[in-house]
């Protein structure tokens, strides 16, 4: 999960990918995955009540026939459905692959890149060694200038020690894309990890020391030596960590929200050397940065001088070989499973090879990899139906604010204002990306991944001081998930979640607009969630609320913050309301806007507003909400989860949401003083 993601664009989904890179298994068959199926009357467990536990009622009997793959860490609807999508990436990868002289660019590129990753006879007889040109860079810095220089080159092939540097859209004016350097270079996927000391934070220390030391050893260092060396790194990382802001402050757009000149950030953190960094990293020239947060660079400033200079170099060679540990040999992979996979996730064995080359390649490529899945698997039906729901949902959600009785009519109609200038985006690019500058070579998996990465780097750094393009994407077509860009005002859906279990054409509107029909509501009521709620129709942080409006909202939010931090998903480990608030706001709101605009729909259809297989339309509506999040997850992951994911786990996505709609409570008769019927229901959107 890259920190752009996590800094801008609000997904629907958990990504799987959080540092947990994969790794090797020489099988390359698994048995074939049929498509999910939407409605599901299978996967209902009616010996439990509805009114008491709608999440096991509607996915009981899924939850126990389902349980989770050896090389997974969660299993549910959304990756039945990615594991589909996987399998005919996969058929199309094996076809380019071949190696037929006459295959255009597109299938060059993709189809040699997957050989080179699925040559695991070739990655594993050369070791380390595709990484020693790097280490021999880092081996070689003999001064701190040279120091922040190696820093700004290994950012410049897509590794981020130290800090992230990168273009987004300025804060305050959307339209132009300016540079910013963010706070970052651990290891540990939270900073929590390096500063709380329950037993869990102390034992995954523990743990990661072991790991480090163990990725040193495997460089070639005798054991005492880098059991020494993952010690200075934990130092730095734990320097880092405690200079850093957590997560639920950086939600906040204000902090967020630090534009400087370069020559100030100089000043603030000498030690950095900016200016020598930006000119070693082959960036454009810039005037102004903004900088995320000022706090992280002034605190650590000093520790740039008071660590030697082979700490430093320690440490980079640790950011080295754990960025690049995905392409590199067996020990190498298997290691990092073990530590990401198996230790924080919980999953229990790798994935087999090709499932990991088919990941990647989407990951480095997905607009070359996408043009064949799009032609395959694509229609131009689904995309006018689709256009058709996001015009019923919109126009609900524009009475539900009409009808609003908390907000002003002042407050309302800037709302409006913002409603109307969403724009969407279904499917994939009109444009696709252009690799053809991008060199691929068979045999040679680190240097594909180090000439894509530098390529997607660059790319991003050209952006600095130009306009903002409203055209791009920021996920690949086959992705299932969805999302907001508060900068561009825009709903995004890809290809690839257009698909059932949440869009199905043969299914009612009932049901679609239970699945597809929420995402598309929670994706606008991001828009006006704690984040989206700060920015205008233009993309721009400004306030356009009235004093009192923005007071009742944020008493309304926290209604809903503490209303998730009351579940307890693991041990004794809350959720963390106001780290999951944005998407648990965009949950009730879509749920709500999305049976407004089933109920519009039904009144001049009078077929699907007719009961089906024994349950009424609103029923199926909730029941297709509710199968959407049927999964199965480990402890480990729950809990990895619980401190990094903005999401709240599927079972409480339901029960969260419903527990505080009457119109559910309506549909399925349940009483005061039941659980799915909340004494302190919560309502913003
Ligand atoms: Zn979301």
């Amino acid at each position: 999960m890259s920190w752009k993601k996590l800094l801008v664009v609000v997904f629907l989904g958990t990504l799987s990918a959080i540092a947990q890179n994969s790794v090797a298994d020489t099988q390359g068959t698994s048995k074939p995955v049929s498509r999910p199926k939407s409605f599901d009357l299978s996967a209902i467990d009616k010996s439990v009540n509805p009114c008491e536990d709608f999440y096991e009622y509607a996915c009981g009997n899924w939850r126990k026939k389902n349980p989770i793959p050896s090389d997974q860490a969660r299993w549910g609807r959304f990756n039945e459905l990615a594991e589909y999508n996987r399998q005919i990436l996969h058929e199309i990868l094996e076809k380019a692959a071949a190696n037929d002289p006459k295959r255009d660019a597109v299938t060059q590129k993709i189809g040699d890149f997957y050989a080179s990753c699925m040559d695991e006879q070739t990655v594993n007889s050369q070791g380390s060694a595709p990484l020693k040109p790097l280490l021999d860079r880092i081996n070689a810095v003999s001064n701190k200038e040279q120091l922040m220089e190696t820093i700004a080159y290994m950012h410049s092939i897509g590794m981020s020690p130290l800090f992230g540097f990168r273009s987004l859209p300025d804060l305050h004016n959307a339209s132009v894309e300016v540079a910013n350097v963010v706070q970052g270079g651990l290891g540990l996927p939270d900073r929590d990890y390096y500063l709380k000391d329950d037993a869990k934070s102390q034992e995954t220390r523990q743990k990661y020391l072991v790991h480090v030391t163990n990725m040193l050893k495997l460089l070639g260092d005798d054991p005492a030596a880098a059991d020494k060396e993952a010690h200075a790194i934990m130092a730095i990382e734990t320097k880092l960590a405690d200079a850093a802001y957590d997560r639920v402050a950086m939600r906040k757009p204000e902090n967020r929200d630090h534009k400087m000149a370069v020559k100030d950030l100089a000043a603030l953190a000498p030690s950095f050397q900016f200016s020598r960094f930006f000119a070693a990293s082959g960036a454009p020239t810039f005037s102004d940065v903004n900088v995320i947060p000022p706090d992280f660079f002034q605190k650590t400033n000093g520790a740039i001088d008071s660590i030697s200079l082979d700490d430093w170099k320690v440490y980079l060679r640790w950011h080295a070989v754990h960025a690049a540990a995905n392409g590199l040999s067996e020990p190498f992979v298997q290691e990092n499973f073990s530590f990401y996979g198996k230790f924080l996730n919980g999953t229990k064995e790798l994935q087999a090879r090709w499932k990991r080359c088919v990941e990647m390649t989407d990951r480095l490529l997905g607009e070359a990899l996408g043009q064949p899945y799009v032609n395959q698997t694509f229609g131009t039906e689904g995309k006018t139906r689709m256009l058709k729901m996001v015009n019923a949902l919109e126009q609900a959600l524009a009475t539900d604010i009409q009808e609003l009785p908390w907000m002003t009519a002042d407050t309302k109609k800037q709302a409006e204002i913002k409603l109307k200038a969403i724009t969407n985006k279904i499917g994939y690019p009109d444009k696709w990306r252009d690799y053809s500058t991008v060199k691929i070579v068979r045999g040679d998996l680190v240097g594909d991944i180090q000439r894509t990465t530098t390529f997607e780097t660059h790319r991003n750094w050209n952006k600095i001081g130009q306009a903002l393009d409203k055209k791009e994407w920021g996920m690949t077509p086959p992705t299932v998930n969805a999302y907001y860009n508060p900068a561009e005002n825009d709903i995004n859906f890809p290809a690839g979640i257009l698909q059932p279990p949440f869009f199905d054409r043969s299914e009612d509107d009932a049901v679609n607009f239970g699945g597809i029909g929420v995402v598309i509501g929670h994706e606008l009521t991001h828009g006006f969630d704690d984040q989206g709620s700060k920015f205008d129709a233009d993309g721009n942080l400004r306030n356009w609320w009235t004093e009192a409006d923005r007071k009742e909202f944020d008493q309304r939010t926290g209604c809903v913050a503490d209303e998730y931090s009351s579940f307890v998903p693991v041990d004794d480990l809350h959720l963390n309301g106001r780290l999951t608030l944005g998407e648990n706001t965009a949950d009730n709101g879509g749920a709500r806007i999305a049976l407004m605009a089933l109920h519009n729909q039904l009144a001049t259809d009078k077929k699907t507003a007719q009961p089906k297989d024994g349950y009424t339309a609103d029923q199926r509506f909730f029941l297709g909400f509710a199968q959407v999040w049927c999964s199965n997850q480990t402890d480990e992951s729950t809990r990895l989860l619980i401190k990094t994911d903005p999401h709240s786990p599927g079972r409480y996505r339901v029960t969260g949401t419903l527990q505080n709609n009457p119109d559910f409570a309506k549909a399925f008769g349940c009483k005061s003083g039941q659980k799915m019927v909340s004494q302190n229901a919560c309502r913003v959107w």
